[in-house]
Parts: structure tokens; sequence; C-alpha cells
């Protein structure tokens, strides 16, 4: 069976999405939902998307009487995917929404919450959770390569430009550059090590621009998470500083590094060993759609999960990063 898909927002990484999904042998693109009839004629033409596949944001609930579309894929402004993820399970499809999922927890379990009560399957827009080189690295560990694990580092950002856009907004954005990239190394810390953490400290580096980075917007973060085995992770979650995009692994008896991590192109990856074998696809989020349908249609068990209670210990972790920003102390979780 193929997943069909209708796509929620034509912005950037919705395209990029689309175009992916031209390569998938298992999902296939089938409708949209924009508020942008100039777009939705440009992809209609592009993707061969039928009129009767295309909706706006006023009347999408009526996919419901559409047996062609199977999931709705939400890639809008973070602070939309409650409503709109909401408004996507009443219509009995499945849904992948983008991350983070909520701007805080409260809001990622709402989701969940209104996903379950719908009867139906949500997953998260989690691209590096199927990547290649990520996985070889978790199967090495797995098989004892680098030893009892002792330290982590995720290390991500980029210098952000125009101070108007909403990943700059409070309101739309949740945040700053943590909601937006310092996450990976948050659930890349997850998966990694391979324990969820028990504590959290943080610390915010100055501002370099306090029109771009406002109250809430963070610019810099680094903060530390500590693991039931003693292994401790140091993050960097930037919009300040450039080509910042690096994991590092290490274990008693080895480690692993990619640099770069979790950035659209081919990941390098080595170990102590020698270089990574796994071969980056041309694009991440084509694995990515063939193997949501492989969890969506069949039942499959993913190896590294991408499910709403996921994004639920992800979004508790980084309000409590935000939390020991703001106290200076150490902040202890419990996730599961
Ligand atoms: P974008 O601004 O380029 O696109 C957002 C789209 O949402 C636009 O087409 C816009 O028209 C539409 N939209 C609908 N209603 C809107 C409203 N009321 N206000 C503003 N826009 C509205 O953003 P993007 O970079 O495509 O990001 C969209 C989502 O995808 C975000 O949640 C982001 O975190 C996520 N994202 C994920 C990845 C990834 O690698 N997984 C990469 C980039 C973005």
């Amino acid at each position: 069976p193929v997943l069909r898909v209708a796509i929620m927002g034509i912005g950037t990484y919705g395209n990029i999405v689309a175009r992916a999904l031209q390569a998938s042998t298992k999902a296939k693109l089938v409708g949209v939902i924009s508020g942008s009839p100039e777009k939705v004629k440009d992809w209609q033409s592009k993707y061969g998307i039928p009129d009767k596949n295309v909706y706006n944001y006023s009347n999408f609930e009526n996919i419901k009487n559409n047996p062609d579309i199977d999931a709705i894929y939400v890639i809008v402004p973070n602070f939309l995917h409650k409503p709109y993820a909401l408004r996507a399970a009443t219509t009995g499809k499945h849904v992948i929404c983008e991350k983070p999922l909520g701007r805080n927890a409260k809001e990622s379990q709402d989701i969940v919450d209104g996903c379950k009560k719908a009867g139906v399957k949500l997953l998260v827009g989690y691209r590096m959770h199927f990547e290649p080189k990520n996985l070889e690295i978790i199967s090495m560990r797995n098989a004892g390569d680098f030893g009892k694990i002792k330290y982590f580092t995720g290390n991500g950002g980029f210098r952000i430009g125009d101070p108007t856009q909403w990943r700059l907004d409070r309101e739309k954005a949740g945040g700053g550059s943590m909601m937006d990239i310092g996450i990976y190394a948050v659930n890349g810390a997850r998966y990694m090590v391979g324990e969820d953490p028990i504590w959290v400290t943080a610390q915010e580096l100055p501002k370099s621009d306090t029109t771009k980075f406002k109250e809430g917007v963070d610019e810099t973060i680094t903060f530390q998470m500590g693991f039931p085995s003693g292994a401790v992770a140091q993050c960097l979650s930037t919009y300040g500083m450039n080509y910042v995009d690096r994991f590092l692994l290490i274990g008693e008896r080895g480690w692993a590094e990619l640099n770069p991590a979790n950035g659209y192109g081919p990941l390098k990856g080595r170990t102590n060993k020698g270089e990574l074998k796994a071969v980056s696809p041309p694009m991440q989020q084509t694995v990515q759609m063939d193997e949501m349908a492989g969890i969506l249609l069949e039942g499959k068990t993913p190896v590294v999960a991408v499910d709403g209670e996921e994004a639920i210990k992800d979004s508790k972790i980084i309000d409590a990063v935000y939390e020991a920003v703001k106290t200076g102390k150490k902040v202890l979780l419990k996730l599961s």
C-alpha cells in the first residue's frame, strides 16, 4: 500500500517535503491545504494534484469525506501546530506534524490527547530519526562498540536573518533557537545515549542583538542533561553562529562523530574505527516518508520512535531548559 499524503502549508519546508515525496516508493503527495491559490496552482501542475484534493484553512475538515487521502502533514509555523493538528485529527486521517510538536509540553500533550480521542495515529516530522548514519551509530552502540556511554555533545545553529520572520516572534515560535534547533540536540542526546535524561541545567549567553532577540526569544543557550547511567550531555543551540552542526558520542572504549549532524545534505561521520559506512540518501525526507508509510499503514516499529509521546518528552526537556535558564537551578525530570 502507498501512503497518500496531503501537505498543509506551502512554505519553505512544505516545498522540501513535496520534492522529497517525488522519490518515495511508499508515500505519495496527493493533496494540499493552503491559503494561497497561486501557490496551489503551481503545485497542482508540478505534482499532478487534482482539484478534488485541494483544500484551504477554512474547509479542510471536509477531507473526512475524501477516500483518496490517508494522512495530513502539518507544515505551518509552530503556533498553528496545535489548532491545525487537532482539526486535522477530526477528519479521521492520520496526522504527521512538524517539530516542535507543541510550543510547550502542555500543547504537545493536548495534540497527543486529541489524536488519541479521534482514533488517528500521530507522528512528528523528526527526519534525523530515520537517517542512516545516525542509525549506524545507534546500532554500533547497541553492539557494544563504544563500551559504556559516558558523554554526548550536540551543537547546532546558524545566524538567523530577517528580524520580522515568525521564528523570532515569541508567540508564533514558542521561543528562539532552542525550539527550532536545540530540539535536535535534545532528542539526539536521547537516541544517541539511549536513555531519557533525569536532570537539566542551562545557561543563556548574552544576546548579540536585542531587536532580533526579544524577551522570550533565545539566541544562544548551552544546556546539560544528566542520564540515569551517569552519562552527561553538553549541548549548544544558537541563532547567532554559523555552521554549527555537530554530534559527538563518547563511550569507555570508543566514539562516534557526525559533522555535519543535522543538515539536509549528506551527513559525514566517523568513529574511532574509521568512516561510517551507511549511505546518505539524496533527501532525508524521502527515507522519512517511506518509513512513516510503513509505520502508519503496516504498523511497523521504527528503530527510533517518532510518535507523540516522544515529542512530549522533548517538549518537557525544552520547558526544563527554559526554566533552568530563568532560575539558574538544576531542574529534575521525570519523563517515563
Ligand atoms: P515558512 O514560514 O517558510 O512556511 C510556513 C507556511 O505556513 C507558509 O506557507 C505560510 O503561508 C503558511 N501559513 C498558514 N497560515 C499561516 C499563518 N497564519 N501565519 C503564517 N504562516 C501561515 O516556515 P517553514 O520553514 O516551512 O516551517 C514550517 C514548519 O516546519 C515549522 O514548524 C518548522 O519548525 C518546521 N520545519 C521543520 C524542518 C525539519 O527539518 N523537520 C525544517 C524546516 C522547518
